[in-house]
């Protein structure tokens, strides 16, 4: 069992590091700020916490889950699309198909994101994801209680709902693999018409923006159409690339400070504060 744990901690931040390694191939052909070192090697370390503790909360998960016998109440089964004889199924198994489970959990994270800045607790701990001045690819780490939020708020209740077997198309995994890892990467990339299906750096990066008129906006991670369907999204100009970070709190440069962020003021979530500022 530990051995295991261990080896699952190893393969997740290798993974992590190889991704955060090419987005910053791209960071340096296109970057979007000028950014140190240091902060990429700060946020290698962070990430590498919180990456360790949701690999040890997801194997408890599972556990729990497969100890319940619980199943899920929604069974669909799309991997044996591109076996089939119809060229439309076949088209639908190599295009859209192995993205519905990543769809599905973006509408889950989008809602769990929506209650991150909703209600003051979570807004707390979330609040050091935003603190990142410096944000890229190695330097966008969560604060390792977020994984524990997330198992009772959005991996149970997904799993409990949805079990998706999807169709293994290796192009579309590392597509979404790369995007997902280019979400905060430090660069001006433009995915031209694209970024209206998948998010681009720039739209993600206005999520983060530490200007009052972006805040509450663009919450997907994957899909921009969820913030087009929920809440008006917010497409950023071509240049428009602004200044990340919390006001009242300051990008974390120490593990104490990585552990145990500052409260806001009288615990305003950011909804709260803006509700309050219009
Ligand atoms: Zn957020
Ligand atoms: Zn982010």
């Amino acid at each position: 069992m530990l051995p295991d744990l261990l080896q699952n901690i190893a393969t997740t931040i290798a993974t992590f590091v190889l991704g955060a390694a090419t987005c910053t191939l791209v960071e340096l052909s296109l970057c979007a700020e000028r950014q140190g070192w240091s902060s990429r090697l700060r946020g290698f370390l962070f990430t590498s916490l919180s990456l360790a503790a949701a690999v040890l909360m997801t194997a408890l998960t599972q556990q729990l889950m497969h100890g319940a016998h619980l199943t899920p109440l929604f069974a669909l089964d799309l991997a044996s699309t591109i076996h089939s004889s119809n060229p439309l199924v076949i088209t639908f198994g190599y295009t859209v198909a192995p993205l519905i489970g990543i769809l599905v959990y973006d509408v889950g994270y989008y809602l769990f994101h929506r209650l991150q800045h909703t209600v003051p607790f979570l807004w707390r701990y979330h609040a050091l994801h935003h603190s990142i001045e410096e944000l890229n690819a190695f330097n966008s780490y969560h604060h390792v209680s977020e994984y524990l939020f997330r198992i009772p708020l959005l991996t149970i209740p997904l799993n409990l709902l949805f079990a998706v077997s999807e169709p293994q198309v290796v192009i579309t995994a590392a597509l979404v693999s790369v995007v997902g890892k280019l979400g905060h990467a430090n660069t001006r990339i433009d995915f031209g018409p694209l970024r209206y299906l998948v998010t681009e750096p720039r739209f993600h990066r206005i999520h983060h923006s530490i200007e009052e008129r972006h805040w509450n906006r663009n919450f997907s991670f994957y899909f921009p159409v969820l913030d087009v369907l929920f809440r008006p999204a917010y497409w950023p100009a071509k240049d428009e690339l602004p200044r990340t970070g919390v006001d009242y709190l300051p990008e974390a440069r120490s593990l104490n400070a990585f552990l145990f962020p500052a409260a806001p003021p009288e615990a305003a979530p950011r909804e709260e504060l803006r509700a309050s500022a219009t």
